[in-house]
């Protein structure tokens, strides 16, 4: 039985779609003004982690993710510059170069860490007639009030507004002299934004209101309810979405459709955080895969970081813990090159026995560490055989993405393979004093030699 801790209840619940065998997911994207850093990248790797859950569990999943291009402001409270306008301006480009960059970049980090990709991906630039159309709803239902800068959610309107978030409507009441401007609640929202100055904006489009642009929230609303319906399965994002961006996402759905709760599960990625500080883009972010990698630290080491800490637990990031993750990756790497070397067999006892405690632990609420010990018992384990043992690290694999199908040496370099050759020609002839010599150069190198029963291997240090 998989259970899921949802934020809606704070509690672990057994996890039931409302169509059985199927499931409809969405999770909130980037916004593409620049680099994802890998702060919110653990939050696409938490995401891909329930995904591979869901499919191992023999879910149908139908993922849908989103691109933030355009309505995104530098303050969360519908103040400040649009990101990709002010990014545009920065690098003299247009809005959508601007945009597609980033996104592939976010795209090709996603693939180097085996991120598997989404079934949609939908760019709130595209759907702006499903925004106006969702807006309108909103507007005949009542819920919707106009400013001289937008139109605005009433939040006074809906009972149980915050919820999710536990917000504390009353605190923020008594606050609300502070900078209320022509909003009539603080908790009130943009739905749709004027262009101050119409002509002046990049991205700005014609609407019943007014020439603008959408409000950051309404495009998870409209895009998740064209291609899941008004109801479905699973939200998700990082955990500095409850308050704001997911409480209003719920707002405008339940209040356009009527439907409670609007999506069954919600469920929370904690931060990568470094010196006890959430890593943020605003504040300059910290590393992007690609820096790491030049430092020598290959993008699935980053994964296997992640994969040892629980989803809802922060991650305090440094480079020594990556460098201890690294080394436990590579280990795990050359013992699984060993096993693909040898063909003993041997089916204990055990061999289901670490199924079912694999499945246990991913299936209470995505126990990853956990998950992840069972396979390292399995490779202790004295009694299986190696095809025993490949075969588990095979199926489990399916959930952890680190590639152990794909694991294999190194190629090596012509330089290299002459040395190598070389000193086995000394071996051959009993030099020893030559064969340890080049034994030495190669560790110069980098490279480190092991002599075992199939011949010489080697790998780097
Ligand atoms: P953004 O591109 O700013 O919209 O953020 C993309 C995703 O990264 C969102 O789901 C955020 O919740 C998430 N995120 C931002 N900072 C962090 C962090 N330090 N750790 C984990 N996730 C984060
Ligand atoms: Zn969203």
């Amino acid at each position: 039985m998989l259970k899921l801790y949802n934020t809606l209840t704070r509690k672990k619940e057994e996890f039931k779609p409302i169509m059985k065998g199927h499931v409809g997911f969405y999770s909130c994207g980037p916004t593409v003004y620049s680099f994802q850093h890998i702060g919110n990248l653990r939050s696409y790797i938490f995401n891909d982690l329930l995904k591979r859950v869901l499919l191992y569990n023999g879910f149908k999943v139908k993922h849908v993710m989103n691109y933030t291009d355009v309505g995104h402001l530098t303050s969360d409270a519908d103040e400040g510059e649009d990101k990709i306008e002010k990014a545009a301006k920065k690098e003299n480009k247009k809005a959508s170069e601007i945009a597609d960059f980033y996104a592939k970049i976010f795209e090709k980090d996603c693939k180097k860490l085996n991120i598997l990709q989404p079934d949609i991906i939908c760019k709130a630039s595209e759907h702006i007639k499903e925004q106006i159309e969702f807006v309108k709803k909103l507007e005949e239902k009542g819920y919707t009030y106009k400013t001289s800068d937008g139109i605005y959610f009433d939040t006074s309107k809906m009972e149980d507004y915050g919820n999710m978030g536990k917000i504390d409507k009353e605190g923020l009441e008594a606050g609300k002299r502070v900078s209320l401007g022509e909003k009539k609640n603080k908790t009130d929202f943009a739905l749709w934004k004027f262009s101050e100055e119409p002509g002046k904006r990049q991205q700005e489009w014609a609407s019943p209101w007014g020439i603008g642009f959408p409000g950051w929230h309404i495009e998870c609303s409209a895009m998740s309810s064209k291609y899941l319906g008004e109801q479905f399965d699973i939200h998700s994002g990082g955990e500095d979405h409850i308050q704001v961006h997911h409480t209003n996402e719920i707002a405008q759905s339940e209040c356009a459709f009527g439907k409670k709760p609007w999506v069954k599960y919600w469920l929370h990625g904690a931060f990568l955080t470094f010196k006890g500080e959430k890593v943020s883009k605003s504040k300059g972010g910290l590393y992007t895969i690609s820096e790491l990698d030049e430092q020598g630290f290959e993008p699935l080491s980053f994964r296997y970081l992640c994969l040892n800490t629980h989803y809802r637990k922060q991650l305090s990031f440094s480079l020594e813990f990556l460098e201890g993750a690294k080394n436990s990756f590579e280990r795990l790497k050359n013992i699984i090159i060993d096993l693909k070397a040898k063909k003993d067999s041997n089916k204990t006892k055990d061999f289901e026995k670490y199924k079912e405690k694999f499945r246990k632990n991913i299936d209470d609420d995505l126990n990853i560490p956990k998950a992840l010990a069972v396979l390292w018992d399995v490779l202790r384990d004295k009694e299986l055989g190696s095809q025993e043992k490949l075969k588990l690290a095979y199926d489990f694999d399916k959930v952890f993405g680190l590639g152990i199908k794909e694991m294999k040496e190194e190629e090596i370099t012509e330089d290299i393979e002459a040395l190598v050759n070389k000193r086995e020609e000394a071996r051959k002839k009993k030099n020893f004093a030559e064969a340890d010599k080049i034994r030495d150069e190669l560790s110069k190198k980098g490279i480190v030699l092991e002599d075992t029963p199939q011949g010489v291997r080697w790998k780097r240090a």
